[in-house]
Parts: C-alpha cells; sequence; structure tokens
C-alpha cells in the first residue's frame, strides 16, 4: 500500500515544544529530539511499534510497521527514469515539453562544468528510456521507421 494515500499524523502538526510526549488519535506517543546545525532541536516521534524516530505516523505506527511504500518505490524503473530525466532538464529552466524538446541551454549563471555535468546525467537516463522503447518495438519499425 502507498503511505501518501493513508491518514497522517506529521510531527509538525503538534506543539512539541518542552514535552516528552504527545497525544496522537487519542494514544499517547513518546517524543524524541535531536540538535539541529544551526540552534535548537527538533521532534520526532518515538514510533510506538518499533521504537524508531519517524516524523510521520500513519496514523500510530510508522511505514516500515505498517509495511507502506512510498508512490515512487511503486514506479516502475521507465517511470522513475523520466520522472529523473525531466527533473534534470528542469533543473536546466526546460518548463514545460518532455523529452522530445531540444535540450535547454545552459542558465545564464550556471557554471560550464555544472551544466555538463547535469546534461550528460539526464542524456543518460534519455539514452536508457529510448533503449528500453526500442527494446519493445516490434522489429521492423526499430530506427529505420523512427
Ligand atoms: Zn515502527
Amino acid at each position: 500500500m502507498i503511505c501518501e494515500r493513508v491518514e497522517q499524523s506529521r510531527i509538525g502538526d503538534f506543539d512539541t515544544s518542552g514535552r516528552h510526549w504527545v497525544h496522537v488519535c487519542g494514544h499517547r506517543v513518546a517524543l524524541d529530539f535531536t540538535a539541529c546545525n544551526l540552534g535548537g532541536n527538533r521532534a520526532w516521534f518515538l514510533c510506538p511499534g518499533c521504537n524508531r524516530r519517524c516524523g510521520v505516523l500513519y496514523p500510530l505506527e510508522c511505514r516500515l510497521c505498517l509495511g507502506l511504500r512510498y508512490a515512487s518505490e511503486a514506479k516502475g524503473v521507465q517511470d522513475r527514469d523520466y520522472q529523473q530525466a525531466f527533473k534534470l532538464r528542469h533543473s536546466l529552466g526546460q518548463s514545460s515539453g518532455g523529452l522530445e524538446q531540444p535540450f535547454p541551454p545552459k542558465p545564464r549563471l550556471m557554471r560550464w562544468h555544472t551544466y555538463l555535468r547535469i546534461r550528460k546525467q539526464a542524456q543518460a537516463r534519455e539514452a536508457r528510456i529510448l533503449g528500453r522503447l526500442a527494446a519493445v518495438l516490434p522489429h521492423g519499425l526499430k530506427q529505420s521507421d523512427a
């Protein structure tokens, strides 16, 4: 089951200042705190099932206790590659269209080294996507008809 579709209790929705526990759906859940780099500390639920620190309960146990997965984990490798390739293009300034669009030019303030690294990563993903698509096409439609 996908955890984004399950009722959630988020740590940010609770007042945790000066407390060692909070009431979640009528149950008392212990808190833990970790120090932040710039001072202060961050509150976490301690999962009642496994005592692991977590920021989200579903609604009373962590996603690992309930065997829940993130939506991205349920996607196939082709969808994840497509999403990552478009994310890389977006970081270079492409805001619309898909992978069939020409590759975006280097953004004005980006270093060439960064641009070329991101472009190389995106092209590697796109090559894998096209390779998988070519593998499922009927033999007569490969390359010559594209
Ligand atoms: Zn747990």
